[in-house]
């Protein structure tokens, strides 16, 4: 247990896949024996000057997540904030029109604050109400306001500060000759956003490219050069992430939900950390949340994500681990308390980002 004390950052991938792309930021990866709690194995390294300890779900989902981070400060207890990094499904575009945003295969999602919600939302909780309506009452906390002003130098930084190129050339270097090509950028030729009308035509195991007609493809070329990307150039896009328990595999759904709640990203983890540890979520996107969704594009939406929560972790000062328990309590109830006097749902004025930037200190004790 003396070890694990060491450990500050807790990493928490929802599926194996996400781990292993975990797994080759760590600039130091420490013995497997000396990382573990309740019989169970994490992987611990450092990653710059932090100490990272990453878990990985027993299944994917809300509850799944939340017992993992439960567990993770039960057995590691000086972990002060969480990051959930893995992969997601993205909707196209998102902003006002004339102005809007092209999200691609391969992007990145960062939890952040916009318009009501304060940067994850569970929109499958609530209370059935009248014509089976159901009224949203599915509000997660903010993302704390230490870790949002992290992820908002970061993003003042602008995208060339990011370094996800480099994180992900110096990831393909650690590979073996067998998995070489593990991590490559698909490339455009293979992101294929469908129209919304035109639904996937054989079984989730075939692919789109054998069983759905090409002519109901909207290529990148397609969609402007809002969406052009450069070979491990990947966009970072900052907004709402919608969590469920249900996996969003309609084009029609992820519109009226992304209408109704101004989301960009659907997921199944975040709601069930978010509530009760400051965490937050980086998702690289995998597919576009719609029936099409395949594995293709899997292992290197992965890898960018961890190459950006690399690159996020750098922004982060060194957490004292000597007093960061006593310092999370801190945060914790900070955290609560910021939330407490905030009015989400129908308000018409909407909630800025600045009402998440906190005063709370870094490694304070
Ligand atoms: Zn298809």
């Amino acid at each position: 247990m003396a070890k694990n004390r060491q450990f500050t950052i807790g990493w928490i991938c929802p599926l194996p896949l996400e781990k292993e792309a975990a797994r080759l930021v760590l600039d130091e990866e420490y013995p497997q024996e000396e990382v573990q709690y309740q019989n169970a194995y994490y992987l611990g390294g450092r990653i710059g000057k932090h100490q990272v300890v990453i878990g990985v779900q027993r299944r994917i989902g809300l509850s799944q997540a939340a017992i993992l981070a439960e567990k993770m400060r039960a057995g590691f207890p000086n972990i002060r904030y969480f990051l959930l990094v893995g992969i997601a499904g993205g909707v196209p575009r998102y902003g006002p029109a004339g102005a809007t945003s092209e999200i691609v295969l391969g992007d990145v999602v960062v939890s952040s604050p916009r318009g009501n919600h304060g940067g994850v939302l569970q929109y499958d909780k609530g209370a059935w109400e009248g014509e089976g309506r159901l009224n949203f009452r599915g509000h997660t906390n903010g993302v704390p306001g230490d870790l949002m002003a992290a992820v908002n130098n970061f993003r003042a930084e602008g995208s060339s500060q990011t370094n996800i190129t480099e994180v992900l050339e110096q990831m393909r270097l650690r590979l073996d000759n067998d998995r070489q090509h593990q991590y490559d950028d698909p490339g455009p030729g293979r992101d294929r956003l469908f129209k919304d009308i035109y639904e996937h035509q054989g079984t989730e195991l075939d692919d789109c490219r054998v069983c759905c007609d090409a002519d109901y493809v909207e290529s990148r070329a397609d969609r402007g050069s809002g969406a052009t990307r450069q070979v491990d150039k990947p966009s970072v896009h900052f907004g709402n992430i919608a969590s469920s328990n249900q996996l969003q595999i309609s084009a029609i759904e992820r519109n009226r939900v992304q209408q109704e709640h101004d989301v960009i990203c659907f997921e199944m983890e975040a709601a069930g950390v978010m509530d009760e540890y400051p965490c937050v979520v980086v998702r690289g996107i995998c597919d576009y949340a719609d029936s099409h969704k395949n594995k293709g594009w899997q292992n290197y939406a992965a890898a960018t994500a961890a190459a950006y929560a690399k690159g996020l972790l750098a922004m982060i000062p060194t957490v004292d681990a000597t007093c960061s328990a006593q310092s999370a309590e801190q945060s914790s109830s900070q955290h609560s308390a910021n939330i407490t006097n905030m009015t989400f749902g129908n308000n018409t004025g909407g909630i800025q980002a600045r009402d998440f930037h906190g005063n709370v200190q870094f490694g304070r004790c």
